[in-house]
């Protein structure tokens, strides 16, 4: 099934924030698959429910991330921030996090005068998404085809202490987790296929294990992470400078980090499927994964409009090819999995998630 909301959809402009972020893109995609989200009873891929349909289907009720869930995840001082109205509080984190003040300073990326809402606002925004990517999760292990897609989300570069990349909090791990402590799942593989490394995803799975975080795996529970990403770019190179100005630790690695250089697109489907077999040989026998959370960032596309995605360029079939590798690796040894839309920058970001969905729905009609 298909998660899709308008309600969750952050329409950046709103709030000042200049990001090259089509908020029409969800819509778009739905209106090409032909889902009616008033009678949610379309072929697969579908049926396309909102937030709260999908509530409705779970038997769920009531506001699904609260601030407990965020602190299994995040440190306690920056949670307290993030709930805080301070001059160190929410506010500035989001400023941090949407990188809208420069080094110099200034506003970057940033218009203020412009805003038609309060940028403290968007943190209602960026808690519903955090819902949609735990309720794709659950409905992913609780529907028939064990597969739901989620047309929004993919916040995975906020850190344990910070945000960062537009990520003000982790949405994914923050899904897993809960997933876990509701013991829903035991073991959880987060694929990232974003161009950007899934580098908050990393750390934070990496803080858990040495326990830098003080709220440990719950018995039996473990988050193994792969990230593919271009080589060189955000975050690679900046966080090397950042880091030595603030101090903060390198990045850390995935469980499989698979990097790729400017011009290797060509090796990028060989070497994905390399990694995901690396990723099951690190998963213990006979523990298999309760599901998978794959990370679908349009960003790798050649047509993708943010500079720090530049350093990718995949056709459009070669992105379809890399999300039904992805899916038949994962529907042939039966692991439920749930698709977060993710990174997708200008007019075209629209296109590999909806060619990935279309081809699902053919693929499944030639079948019957
Ligand atoms: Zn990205």
């Amino acid at each position: 099934m298909i998660i899709f909301d308008d309600k969750v959809v952050s329409v950046f402009s709103d709030y000042g924030i200049m990001l090259p972020v089509a908020g029409w893109r969800a819509r778009k995609i739905v209106d090409q698959l032909g889902g009616d989200i008033a009678s949610p009873s379309g072929h697969f891929p579908g049926p396309v429910l909102d937030i709260q349909q999908t509530l409705s289907f779970l038997g769920k009720t009531g506001d699904v991330i609260g601030r407990s869930d965020i602190e299994r995840v995040h440190s306690p001082a920056y949670v307290d921030a993030l709930f805080s109205d301070s001059p160190d509080g929410l506010t500035r984190q989001l400023l941090n996090a949407y990188e809208l003040i420069g080094p110099d300073g200034k506003p970057n990326r940033y218009e203020p005068d412009k805003a038609l809402k309060p940028l403290s606002a968007l943190f209602d925004k960026i808690l519903a998404q955090c819902a949609g990517s735990y309720l794709a999760c659950a409905a992913a292990l609780s529907e028939e085809r064990h597969f739901c897609y989620f047309l929004a989300g993919g916040n995975h570069h906020a850190r344990y202490d910070t945000g960062a990349g537009f990520c003000l909090i982790n949405e994914i791990i923050i899904a897993a987790r809960k997933l876990q402590a509701e013991g829903g799942a035991s073991l959880i593989w987060i694929i990232d296929v974003d161009v950007h490394k899934g580098c908050g995803s990393a750390e934070l799975v990496s803080f858990i294990r040495s326990g830098v975080n003080p709220v440990p795996f719950e018995d039996g529970c473990d988050i193994l992470t792969l990230s593919i990403h271009m080589a060189r770019g955000w975050p690679l190179d900046s966080e090397t400078l950042s880091g030595a100005v603030q101090g903060r630790a390198p990045l850390l690695p995935s469980d499989v980090d698979i990097p790729i250089g400017e011009g290797e697109e060509a090796l990028y489907i060989s070497r994905l499927e390399q990694g995901l077999d690396r990723l099951e040989q690190l998963t213990p026998q006979g523990a298999g994964p309760g599901i998978a959370i794959v990370v679908d960032g349009a960003d790798p596309y050649e047509h993708d409009e943010l500079l720090s995605s530049a350093l990718m360029r995949l056709p459009l079939d070669q992105c379809v090819e890399r999300d039904m590798l992805v899916y038949n690796f994962l529907r042939s040894r039966n692991i439920p999995s749930a698709w977060i839309m993710a990174g997708g920058y200008g007019e075209r970001a629209w296109e590999p998630p909806c060619r990935f969905l279309q081809t699902l729905g053919a693929c499944r009609a030639s079948r019957v």
